[in-house]
């Protein structure tokens, strides 16, 4: 962990065809998480990858890797993904009719346990399960794609979070996944969000993915 935030780059937006140097290049410039971004063209319309990926980055890097699963019935998933390799295993309330067995379910196959929930979610639908949680993650944009457009709205729902977190002592990391930049990622530091996904800023940085993550460190 680096000062007092985490950086994960998710590999969504870098290129694939160099995939080990990429996780090689994000770990010596000091991300904290890799993100992986696990679309199933049904929960959200687009497909990403699977099990496979997180084997092969398993073999890339020491980090822990984030695992974000934007799919339909991610409880199918869950043992395939820890096998890989997933350090973090994140669950959208919106596809969980079953959220805290799911959440334990995670546990007991030894990953950390994260709940995230879509922009036009509620913060309050996850507060039943907040004390069970080893992560929150916000989209701060509508998932699907890299590159969608920053909900600044989003800002007083990650503060919401926060005094909620407060309020039962809980010290599960806050993350925010969506137009992270270092225009947008100072007012959910300030909003209080612990950990920073960013694609575009990392990947498609001018200078490379060493400067992209020195430029949100530095926001
Ligand atoms: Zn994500």
């Amino acid at each position: 962990m680096n000062d007092n935030f985490l950086i994960a780059p998710s590999i969504l937006s870098s290129d694939f065809l160099n995939l080990g140097d990429v996780l090689q290049t994000c770990q010596s410039a000091g991300a904290d998480w890799i993100h992986v971004d696990v679309m199933d063209g049904q929960f959200v319309p687009n497909l990403t990858m699977g099990p496979f990926i997180v084997r092969h980055c398993r073999r890339g890097t020491d980090l822990p890797l984030d695992v974000h699963l934007m799919v339909e019935k991610p409880e199918n998933l869950l043992e395939a993904f820890a096998k890989a390799g997933a350090s973090h295993l994140t669950v959208h309330v919106e596809t969980c009719p079953h959220l805290h067995r799911t959440l334990e379910d995670i546990k007991s196959l030894g990953c950390k346990a994260g709940v995230t929930l879509n922009p036009g979610t509620p913060a309050s639908s996850i507060f039943p399960v907040l004390p069970f949680v080893d992560l929150v993650l916000v989209m701060s944009v509508d998932p699907g794609f890299s590159g969608g457009t920053y909900i600044p709205e989003m800002v007083g729902k990650v503060a919401e979070i926060r005094r909620r977190l407060d309020e039962i002592g809980s010290h599960a990391w806050l993350e925010v996944d969506g137009g992270i930049s270092p225009q947008t990622l100072p007012e959910m530091k300030a909003a209080g969000a612990t950990a920073f996904v960013s694609a575009t800023s990392v990947f498609k940085h001018p200078g490379g993915i060493a400067a992209g993550i020195a430029s949100l460190r530095n926001a």
